[in-house]
Formats: structure tokens, C-alpha cells, sequence
């Protein structure tokens, strides 16, 4: 009996009226029959509403119309990138990549390639038609010698343009990879062996066996201009012979591998030379705050973020820090980002900081208007502005550069600015940590940490008789 496989939908809800079941690709194209194999093999092994599926940019960039799955849409060249993060978030759940030649041998194959050398836990099906087909037929690293595309008009010159990337053949010199196979789907007896080749790769991550690889040969008849039929007897004489298909590599049926790596150093040989360090401790009721710091480069914008983040990790916070820079060592615009949590940080970025700290004009027009409600802006008193601030945020010029001077540091105005966030309450770490983590990040220059410790404490006493009750 003919019927539909419960892995695609019903519908394509794209396509309206009487071609609900039309699929947006051309006559002839390998793709329908690619998703079709696919969405048949994730229902027969029971494993699509499990199942996540990433889409890539190119001809299959609408897949997510047709399969009853998961599905995440990842951007140009990045499947394999997203797959990874996905294989790593969602171990149990069987990880599907799609990609095209354009996609994964040019943009995206360094993201590919590392993920195939890690032996990363997901499927990957990498379809080679030769070309950057939905953007108009242009030269890809999978085009043939001699090919005629719109970027090769007199056909590809492999001393201009280089030889044709053969994918299979450069993971099968990796040490991870658990499958490679090459396949076609240009006729039915072609068809056949893909259909195996890809329920195998499905079996593997059914079982979490490893990183799986199915490259197919799908003919293009659209930029072939070619009819279907033609355009699948020309693609196999010629592509063939460039791209032999055929199984490089099957370990499916060993035990699954593990990584034999090297005795690794332990945490304390790691981390601050034989330090004790502090486990992070999951408080789900702890609120977690955000931090941006910003200013020009030299004025220890990263420092003092690592001195927040560290005095957070000391006292067993969750904490990300990230930096953002120009190319300039000095001068150039710099800022970071600190989180601080009481569970496990998901990302780094920070869109609208609760606390921002501002050291210079640019930065304070730049980030000023992302603080959230009840947030705290903090900016050097120096700065002449007539910017006006967001509601519900506090703001507040502070001398830092004076207090520092003052003290005899003139660089040390972002340890004025830690004070000056002590004093207010807005590190939620006690004030020993954050100490301890000042004078640690001069560790390797004693002879500035007491006058460092003098603007601190200065900077304090200036919050305490200006803004305290
Ligand atoms: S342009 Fe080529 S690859 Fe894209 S849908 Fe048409 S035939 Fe398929």
C-alpha cells in the first residue's frame, strides 16, 4: 500500500489552496526525495517526535513545512554549530543536520569538519548538487572541474579556483566519525541504496552512537537546465566520477567509542596554581544580576570585570564574563559583560544590564538607554552629557577619576567604580570577596594593591557622605 509516512506533515501549510501537498522545490529536484527518506526513516524508528531537526539556508531552507519533528533554523553554514549545541543540551534526543554544498562546504565547513572531528553526537546529511543552487547557480567548493556555473562562465579553473572538495574523503581521516557514506538519489536503484544509508545514519543516533555522515548526490535540474530526466543521467556521469559513491567508513556495530585523551591536570592545578577553589552552589532564589562595564581600552574595563566575576565565584556564584573590544590594545571603544547567577548561565550576552558602568562619554550614550527599570547607571562625573536617561533608572555621576588621582593611582578609576558599587549594594558578594579579588588581580604587581585598597575605601567613604542617609 501507498501512503503517506506519519514523519511529514499532512499539509504544507506554504502552499495554499489546491498544491497543499506540493512541496516548494523544482521538478526533478533530489531534495523531496532527500526529506522524503528521512521523514520515512524517523517514523519507522519510532524516533520523530524525539527528534530535532536543524535547517540550513538554501533550497531546504522551508524543510520545517514538512516534517512532524523538532525543528530549529539555523543561519547560513551554522547547522552543524547549532546541531552540536544541540547534541550537548538535548544528549538523549536524536540531532538532525541538513545541509547543502553551499552551505556546508563553503560557509559553514570549518563548523562541520570540527564537529565531525569531535565525533559530535548528531546525524548529518550534506547535499552535494554541485552549486549555490538557490542563490543562482554560482561556483561552489563542490562545483566539478571545467563545470560551467554563473561565476565560472568558461568552467571552474582549478588553478584560480581550486579542486573540488570531497567531503567524505577529508572526514575519513578523522580519528571520531562513526559512519560515512556517499550516496545518490539520481535513480531508483540509487535511491535505494540512500534510503539504507540514511536510516542508518538514523540508527546510530537512535542509539547515540556517534557522529554519523551521509553525503548524497542530488541533482539540480533548475540550474542544470536541464529536464529531470536528463539532468539525473548527465549528473551521474559526471558527478561520479569526481564523488565515487559508497560506504568509507561503518563502526557502528563497536561498542560506542570513548575519547582516549590524556590524564588531564585536576582543578587546582588548573586554576590559581594549587588555589582552593569555591564550588558554585544552586540557589534558584538568588536573582540573577548583570553587569556591563565600558569605556576606552587601558582603562581596565576587563579588569574590573574580573574582579566582580572572580569575587562572585568566590563566593560560589554562577558567573560568565565577556569581553568585547576593538583592534586597538589602547583607545579603542571596551566593554564587558558580568553575570552573576545562583544556577548554571545560559548565555553570556547581556541586552539590558541591571548595573552599567561607564567610564567614558561614548559608552555612556551607547549603553545608557539599555539599563532595565530600577537599574543603576554609574559615570564619571567628568562626563559633560546631555543625554537624558531611561525612567526608572538611577543615575549617578561619580568622581572616580578624581578619587583616583587623589590617591596617587590615576589609572586606578575602576577600582574607584568597585568601591563605589560596594558602597551601594550592588555586588551581591561580600565585601572580603570582593576584596580579596582586587588585591588577587594584582597578584603579579604587590606594590600597587595598598594603594588600590586606598581608593576603594575612599571611594566608599565618598558613597557613604554623598548618597547614604
Ligand atoms: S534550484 Fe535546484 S536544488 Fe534548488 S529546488 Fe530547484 S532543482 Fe532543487
Amino acid at each position: 500500500m501507498i501512503k503517506r509516512s506519519t514523519g511529514l506533515y499532512e499539509q504544507f501549510s506554504r502552499k495554499g489552496g489546491d498544491a497543499l501537498r506540493a512541496t516548494h522545490y523544482c521538478a526533478g529536484c533530489g531534495h523531496g526525495i532527500i526529506l522524503k527518506l528521512i521523514g520515512e526513516a524517523m517514523a519507522d524508528l519510532g524516533i520523530q517526535d524525539d527528534s530535532v531537526f536543524v535547517g540550513p539556508v538554501g533550497c531546504a531552507t522551508f524543510c520545517y513545512y514538512y516534517f512532524d519533528c523538532g525543528h530549529v533554523s539555523a543561519p547560513h553554514g551554522r547547522a552543524s554549530a547549532v546541531a552540536t549545541g544541540l547534541s550537548r543540551v538535548l544528549p538523549d534526543n536524536p540531532i538532525i543536520a541538513y545541509q547543502g554544498d553551499g552551505d556546508l562546504g563553503a560557509i559553514g565547513f570549518n563548523n562541520a569538519f570540527q564537529a565531525a572531528n569531535r565525533g559530535d553526537n548528531f546525524a548529518l546529511f550534506f547535499v552535494n548538487n554541485s552549486i549555490f543552487a538557490m542563490t543562482g547557480g554560482q561556483m561552489a567548493p563542490t562545483t566539478l572541474e571545467g563545470q560551467v556555473t554563473t561565476t565560472t562562465p568558461f568552467g571552474r579553473d582549478t588553478v584560480k579556483a581550486g579542486y573540488p572538495l570531497k567531503v567524505c574523503e577529508v572526514f575519513e581521516t578523522l580519528e571520531a566519525p562513526v559512519f560515512i557514506e556517499r550516496v545518490s538519489v539520481a535513480d531508483t536503484k540509487r535511491i535505494m541504496l540512500a534510503k539504507k544509508a540514511i536510516r542508518k545514519a538514523l540508527q546510530i543516533q537512535k542509539e547515540k552512537k556517534g557522529f554519523a555522515f551521509v553525503e548524497i548526490l542530488s541533482p539540480c535540474p533548475n540550474n542544470m537546465r536541464e529536464e529531470p530526466v536528463k539532468a539525473a543521467e548527465l549528473f551521474t556521469e559526471t558527478m561520479e566520477k569526481t564523488y565515487p559513491l559508497g560506504n568509507f567508513r561503518d563502526r557502528s556495530e563497536k561498542p560506542v567509542p570513548t575519547p582516549k585523551g590524556v590524564p588531564l591536570k585536576n582543578e587546582k592545578e588548573l586554576i590559581g596554581g594549587g588555589k582552593e577553589t569555591v564550588a558554585t552552589k544552586n540557589d534558584p532564589s538568588f536573582k540573577e544580576r548583570r553587569f556591563k562595564f565600558s569605556g576606552f581600552g587601558g582603562q581596565g574595563i576587563l579588569s574590573l570585570g574580573l574582579v566582580v566575576a572572580e569575587a562572585a565565584a568566590s563566593d560560589g556564584k554562577f558567573v560568565s564574563w565577556m569581553p568585547s573590544y576593538g583592534p586597538e590594545q589602547r583607545g579603542g571603544s571596551a566593554s564587558c559583560s558580568v553575570r552573576v547567577g545562583g544556577k548554571e548561565i545560559g548565555s553570556p550576552t547581556i541586552d539590558d544590564p541591571d548595573v552599567l558602568v561607564a567610564m567614558n562619554q561614548p559608552a555612556l550614550e551607547r549603553f545608557a538607554s539599555s539599563v532595565r527599570e530600577g537599574g543603576t547607571i554609574l559615570y564619571d562625573s567628568s562626563i559633560k552629557t546631555n543625554i537624558g536617561f531611561p525612567a526608572g533608572v538611577r543615575a549617578i555621576p561619580f568622581p572616580a577619576s578624581s578619587i583616583a588621582i587623589e590617591n596617587g593611582v590615576s589609572k586606578a578609576s575602576n577600582t574607584a567604580f568597585l568601591g563605589a558599587m560596594t558602597g551601594l549594594g550592588l555586588l551581591p558578594f561580600g565585601e572580603t570577596n570582593i576584596k580579596a579579588a582586587l588585591a588577587e588581580s594584582m597578584s603579579a604587581r604587590p606594590s600597587l594593591v595598598e594603594p588600590n585598597m586606598r581608593v576603594f575605601e575612599t571611594a566608599m567613604k565618598w558613597i557613604t557622605d554623598n548618597l547614604r542617609p
